[in-house]
């Protein structure tokens, strides 16, 4: 990632040279010190959005108000932001004003976690004044001054320290674990939205299992849809990591079986794409438990959801018996137009009927025939197939 961070510190000379300042800050300062990969860079600056904008040409103004502009530099995206501070959390929500500050201490002061607010100037000079680097080196998460005030500022960064917790594998202070523990009664005032998105790099990450104790422990989970009203499904415990909503919720589902698909896409605002991946996830397990319908499975799963079905089946604990990769490459059709019989084809096997729904079922008929492997993808041998079961349908 080097060539990144050349590219952040060309962005950062410039602003120098028109006389602002600049520096990387945030998670990706501490992801640097940790030597993990860093995703994005974000950049932070005495300059306010309008002379951002005159230094560059390529800007995407994404919050001008809240003091960001994404600088387009070279084929790459950087976050600008003005060194701000926060100031009168209404509702517990969204911060009612920002106010455009001169020191890039005070912006660091505004921030979460010691870890996550420190800065580094182009040239690798370090401004560390909540002594960030000595959380990092003891893998500990601490607030920004008094944890009391900074989470009924923000109550997301309780869920906040619960997932970098589970993220870096690093343990939170004592103080502010125990501040988690009598404040969580503030997550009810979050938007379902925030709350979801960090639940979801919580129960994802490596050391989830750690997360997922501290859900449990301070009993922050009480304040999540779904959760909420059946605190039971906590006991549910992964037995190994899932990478996405469409496993976790199949997971959940198919361990507490109470728990409907809709409702979790509901209640959490969840995507349909989301929805459609949960629900051929369980599909493919109710067929997966029917044993000799394995193949038929795994072409109803289909090639994209393949690798979340086998993360879904050891999360639950089963050691599969065949690997979904493989029957699904040795499956003699993947689509019903792979079928050696066409539609017209079948017509005219019955030629005395009209079209209508029952061309659907016959080709789904063949098509489980073919995927199970009790008929060849042979034309003649779906034509005798189909006529018999035909027979034995209409009886
Ligand atoms: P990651 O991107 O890996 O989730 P991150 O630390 O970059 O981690 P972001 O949500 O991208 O987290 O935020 C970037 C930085 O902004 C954080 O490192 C932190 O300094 C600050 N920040 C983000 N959210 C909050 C918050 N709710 N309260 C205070 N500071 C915050
Ligand atoms: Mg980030």
């Amino acid at each position: 990632h080097m060539p990144l961070f050349q590219l952040a510190r060309e962005v950062m000379e410039r602003i120098e040279a028109y006389g602002g300042e600049a520096y990387i800050v945030g998670g990706c300062v501490r992801d640097l010190i940790l030597q993990h990969e860093v995703g994005d860079i974000d950049i932070a600056t005495s300059l306010v959005p309008e002379e951002v904008m005159e230094v560059f040409d390529k800007v995407i103004p994404v919050g001008v108000e809240h003091g960001t502009v994404i600088v387009r530099h070279r084929s790459h995206s950087f976050e600008v932001t003005t060194y701000r501070i926060e100031e009168d959390y209404r509702n517990y929500r969204h911060p009612e004003r920002v106010y455009f500050v001169s020191s890039i201490e005070k912006d660091l002061s505004r921030r979460d976690f010691t870890m996550n607010a420190i800065a580094m100037s182009g040239s690798g000079d370090i401004i560390d004044p909540f002594n960030g680097r000595e959380a990092i080196r003891e893998k500990r998460i601490t607030t920004v001054g008094k944890a009391e005030d900074r989470f009924e500022e923000d109550p997301l960064r309780m869920m906040r320290a619960l997932r970098f917790s589970a993220q870096l594998n690093f343990s939170i202070d004592e103080e502010v674990y125990s501040v988690i523990n009598e404040k969580k009664g503030l997550l009810e005032h979050l938007s379902v939205e925030r709350i979801a998105e960090e639940f979801i790099k919580l129960m994802t990450s490596y050391s989830y299992l750690e997360g997922w104790r501290n859900l449990k422990l301070t009993g922050v989970y009480h304040y999540f849809p779904i959760f909420r009203n059946r605190p039971f499904l906590i006991d549910a415990r992964p037995a190994t990591r899932l990478t996405d909503w469409g496993e976790l919720i199949s997971f959940y589902h198919l361990q507490a079986r109470d728990t409907d698909v809709k409702e979790w896409i509901t209640s959490w605002k969840l995507s349909n794409r989301i929805r459609k991946k949960a629900e051929k996830l369980i599909e493919a397990f109710h067929l997966f438990e029917e044993n000799e319908t394995i193949n038929y499975a795994m072409y109803q799963l289909g090639e994209d959801y393949l690798h979340s079905f086998r993360n879904l089946t050891s999360s639950l604990g089963i050691d599969l018996s065949f690997d979904p990769r493989d029957t699904y490459d040795n499956l003699p059709v993947h689509a019903r137009n792979d079928l050696a019989l066409k539609t017209s084809e079948l017509m005219d096997v019955f030629p005395e009927r009209k079209k209508g729904k029952w061309i659907g079922e016959y080709l789904h008929a063949m098509e489980e025939s073919v995927v199970q492997g009790t008929c060849r993808n042979q034309k003649h041998e779906l034509i005798e197939w189909v006529k018999e079961w035909d027979q034995q349908n209409r009886n």
